[in-house]
């Protein structure tokens, strides 16, 4: 990453070329040198996954295997999807201010999934799982699946949020086929394996870099997490969210970037 500071405009842009094992990527990014909060930053996340996406896909489609998603197909929205508090925060903000009957229709929709998840027992399991590891998640992701759930911004088998939908939303793509996906088995659902998984990156963003617990919210229960937990994440500038988001990405250290020079005071021209 080589940033390339303007003082005068305030902002900052780094040129970023990565090799994700193996997967090569490019991006110019420009942030603004002042603190910030982490939403702000989720233009830029969500463009950086895309590309991490753009590039596996790519790599797919040359070995033979294609994407089949396809819009009104909204089987995986029944899975138990996993976004970072920053992004939950951000869904409770978008549907209270959604005009009505918009919002009411959303919000009824999550409080039917609520009712149906504590009547299969399996409410106060996600309402207690924000830091669990990715294998204690496997057999809550299971039950929850076979619950058949949809995701309340679900309308017509496609997403009503499609622009705003959470990363790892973006980051679910399969190349089998489509009808596979209702009963998803490790064998029967092929996905397209990314370099590296921005929304896990995004999970742990703002938190303390000396432990790699993730800190995930299950969207479903979006609406009321992010009521019961006030925003404690930091306000960091552009460059130390990009340098946090990228030391994550790649788990290597970044040097700090160079502050901006100061200009040097003018000599006095000789009488
Ligand atoms: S946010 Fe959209 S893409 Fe994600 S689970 Fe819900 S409906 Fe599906």
């Amino acid at each position: 990453m080589s940033p390339e500071p303007d003082a005068r405009a305030k902002t900052i842009t780094a040129n970023v070329a990565l090799n994700l094992s193996g997967t090569p990527l490019r991006a110019e990014i420009t942030v603004p040198t002042h603190v910030f909060e982490l939403r702000q930053l989720l233009p830029t996340v969500r463009s950086l996954s895309e590309a991490i996406i753009g590039e596996a896909v790519k790599a797919d489609a040359s070995n033979g295997f294609s994407v089949s998603c396809r819009s009104g197909c909204g089987a995986c929205c029944r899975q138990l999807v996993p976004i970072a508090e920053v992004e939950a925060r951000l869904i409770r903000d978008m549907v209270e201010e959604w005009p009505e009957p918009r919002r009411s229709r959303v919000l009824a929709r999550f409080a039917e999934a609520r009712r149906r998840l504590e009547e299969a027992g399996l409410l106060e399991r996600l309402q207690h799982c924000e830091t669990v590891s990715d294998d204690e998640l496997v057999p809550v992701a299971l039950d929850y699946f076979t619950q058949g759930i949809p995701c309340p911004f679900l309308e017509d088998e496609s997403c009503s949020i499609y622009e705003e939908r959470p990363v790892v939303c973006r980051e679910y793509l399969v190349t089998s086929p489509a009808e596979n996906c209702t009963r998803p088995t490790a064998e029967s659902v092929r996905r397209v394996t990314l370099a590296a998984k921005v929304s896990t990156v995004l999970t742990r963003m703002g938190r303390d870099p000396a432990t790699e617990l993730t800190r995930w919210v299950p969207l479903i229960l979006a609406m009321e997490w992010a009521d019961e937990h006030p925003d404690d994440l930091p306000q960091r500038t552009g460059p130390e969210w990009l340098r946090e988001f990228f030391q994550r990405l790649t788990g290597k250290i970044i040097p700090p970037p160079r502050a901006p020079e100061k200009e040097k005071p003018r000599r006095r021209p000789a009488r």
